[in-house]
């Protein structure tokens, strides 16, 4: 047994004792290490293992250097933990992709989950991609824009004002803050904060997440309850308090992946992920209907200005809100990105594109991350060094090209913007973005751009 480990943990895991040992010992293992294709952007180049219940999920032979691979900057994979790539499988089951819908990612950054749903669910949906905790919300973005798939928007509101949007949402994902046992082996740090009165203490905030995002679900609509810890408080307990609590069905999953356990507790049908079962991480999930009659909501007739002619893509539309912040969003969506921005502290209306001044666009970064998008701009070419001292924000010597503003591009993936002044390239990278410790020793190539 690993003695490092907190004994009130080992006893509240809810295993049989011999279980409970092959457990322990897996806690004391390598987690492997998985990325999830953008399959908008890039294909892999050597067959890897896939992840068996998603198709864009690989697992990686050992963990490169994503920082010193352009490919990661320029979103044409995500680094992500396979078992929570398991939303997938719950999307595809239910059928959530056939039809557009309304979806809330309550609790989103850094942005695994949202960017998993904004490539699973069908485009014409919209998400909601919402985090709380304000320093986190960049991170988000980072993400959601490199991802490079419009049709989303990002607030930064406690899971408290989302009572005020009622009936918006035909899909809530709570993907919720835990004691985050699951992930002690792929961060040691968790285990010195891990304690029986954080675990009660998330547990209640658990509930009260729920709680306050409930009535934004519409009537027949999904909630789907993920933690990454395994003790019955977070899970199954909080689970089978919300089904008690709310008129809602439990939602059976079949077929399951081997390795994927299921639990029934006081009705409540959850799923879980041991990573002596599976190639993944500890994690857990729990899937809800709503019941109740679905209500018509009003859609408002927002204020934006739209701005023609900034994408050759027929089916996005770029809105300019007051500040002049400019956005790519679906124009389906306008009425009900309108009706959020009433409700909820709206930060980014869709995929932040550039700014509108004086009647003039200037593009920003993530116009160069779009995806089945075609530019009037021309295109420079760059090698590894390069591309590295580019995204490092410093000037990429040994360059000719015309002046002005060019996308610059690695082996067919978009990095960003750069300018060329006649003498030098000068890297419009964002700057908050920067990467500072990557060298062109430790490039593997995993992926090829599409
Ligand atoms: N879904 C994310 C992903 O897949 O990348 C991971 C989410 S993480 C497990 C939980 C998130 O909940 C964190 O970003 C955290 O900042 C946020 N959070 C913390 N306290 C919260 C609260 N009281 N209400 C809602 N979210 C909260």
């Amino acid at each position: 047994m690993n003695q490092a480990l907190p004994v009130d943990f080992l006893e509240s895991i809810p295993l049989p004792i011999d279980e409970k040992a092959a457990l322990i010992k897996s806690i004391g293992e390598a987690p492997p290490v998985s990325i999830r294709l953008n399959r908008k952007k890039a294909d892999l180049i050597h067959a890897l293992t896939a992840v068996p219940w998603h198709t864009d999920g690989y697992y990686l032979p050992e963990r490169p250097r994503f920082t010193s691979d352009p490919a990661f900057h320029a979103g044409a994979y995500y680094p992500q933990e396979a078992s929570s790539m398991f939303l997938s499988f719950v999307i595809h089951q239910l059928g959530l992709e056939k039809e557009p819908i309304t979806a809330l990612d309550l609790c989103a950054a850094p942005g695994g989950k949202s960017t998993l749903l904004r490539s699973a669910l069908n485009e014409s949906s919209l998400l909601l991609a919402n985090e709380v905790v304000g320093s986190r919300v960049n991170l988000l973005e980072e993400n959601l824009t490199k991802w490079g798939v419009p049709g989303f928007s990002i607030t930064q509101s406690d899971p408290f004002n989302f009572g005020k949007a009622a009936e918006m949402f035909d899909l809530v994902v709570v993907d919720a803050p835990c004691s985050g046992e699951g992930l002690f082996r792929k961060d040691p740090a968790a285990q010195g904060e891990w304690s029986l009165q954080n675990v009660n203490m998330c547990a209640s905030r658990q509930q009260k997440i729920l709680n306050d995002v409930w009535p934004s679900l519409k009537a027949g609509g999904i909630l789907i309850y993920s933690t990454c810890t395994f003790n019955t408080l977070e899970n199954e307990e909080n689970v089978a308090w919300l089904l008690a609590q709310q008129v809602a069905e439990s939602v059976v999953l079949s077929s399951l992946p081997e390795g994927v356990e299921s639990v029934t507790y006081r009705g409540a049908e959850s799923y879980r992920f041991f990573p002596h079962k599976l190639r993944g991480e500890g994690f857990f999930c729990s899937v809800f209907r709503k019941g109740g009659k679905p209500r018509t909501t009003k859609t408002e007739r927002p204020f934006f200005k739209l701005l023609e002619g900034i994408f050759t893509h027929k089916n996005l539309a770029a809105i300019a809100n007051e500040k002049g912040d400019v956005f790519a969003v679906r124009p389906e969506h306008i009425p009900t990105i309108g009706k959020l921005e009433k409700l909820l502290n709206m930060r980014h209306h869709g995929l932040p594109v550039g700014k509108w001044t004086r009647e003039t666009f200037k593009a920003s970064h993530g116009y160069s991350m779009l995806c089945d998008t075609e530019y009037n701009m021309p295109s420079l070419d760059v090698n590894i060094e390069q591309a590295l001292a580019y995204l490092k924000r410093e000037d990429v010597q040994d360059i000719q090209a015309v002046s002005g503003t060019h996308l610059i591009k690695f082996e067919g993936f978009t990095l960003g913007l750069g300018r060329y002044d006649g003498h030098r390239l000068l890297s419009l990278y964002p700057m908050d973005w920067r990467i500072r410790n990557a060298n062109s020793a430790a490039y593997s190539p995993i992926v090829k751009a599409i």
